[in-house]
């Protein structure tokens, strides 16, 4: 039972690697950074540039003012918009910032979801080399 609930946590991180890999290409290098963390403190500061690099990236919808006057963008790693109200992606930036930390109750961009698990885990391994 033990070694299939290893396998199965071997397997889910070899998904969430291979969700990073489907994030653009002008992301890879930043990605690799974050991933690159020794504690969750280092961690959060790098993810904090990565969100700075989205934000930067976000390409701004053509119909921006349609709605209560602010711009919106699609997110430019997993390409979704707001689920209802907002047609041409997100409120910029605080519907963005929302939708990249999951805040809010906002659904989480699943790249970054996957780039939270596998730092975690090479954290987590960091811990175990320092116990
Ligand atoms: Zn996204």
């Amino acid at each position: 039972m033990e070694d299939i609930i290893e396998n199965l946590k071997e397997e889910l991180q070899m998904v969430y690697a291979d969700i990073l890999e489907l994030a653009p290409q002008v992301f890879q290098e930043k990605i690799m950074d974050c991933t690159n963390v020794v504690t969750a403190q280092e961690y959060k500061g790098k993810k904090q540039e990565f969100i700075d690099l989205v934000l930067n990236e976000t390409e701004v919808s053509d119909n921006q003012y349609k709605y209560k006057f602010s711009p919106t963008g699609y997110c430019p790693l997993c390409h979704r918009g707001a689920d209802i109200q907002y047609e041409s992606g997100f409120i910029l930036p605080e519907g963005m910032i929302r939708h990249l930390k999951g805040s809010h109750g906002a659904r989480q961009c699943a790249i970054i979801k996957a780039l939270d698990k596998v730092a975690k885990y090479y954290i987590k391994l960091q811990d175990g080399h320092n116990a």
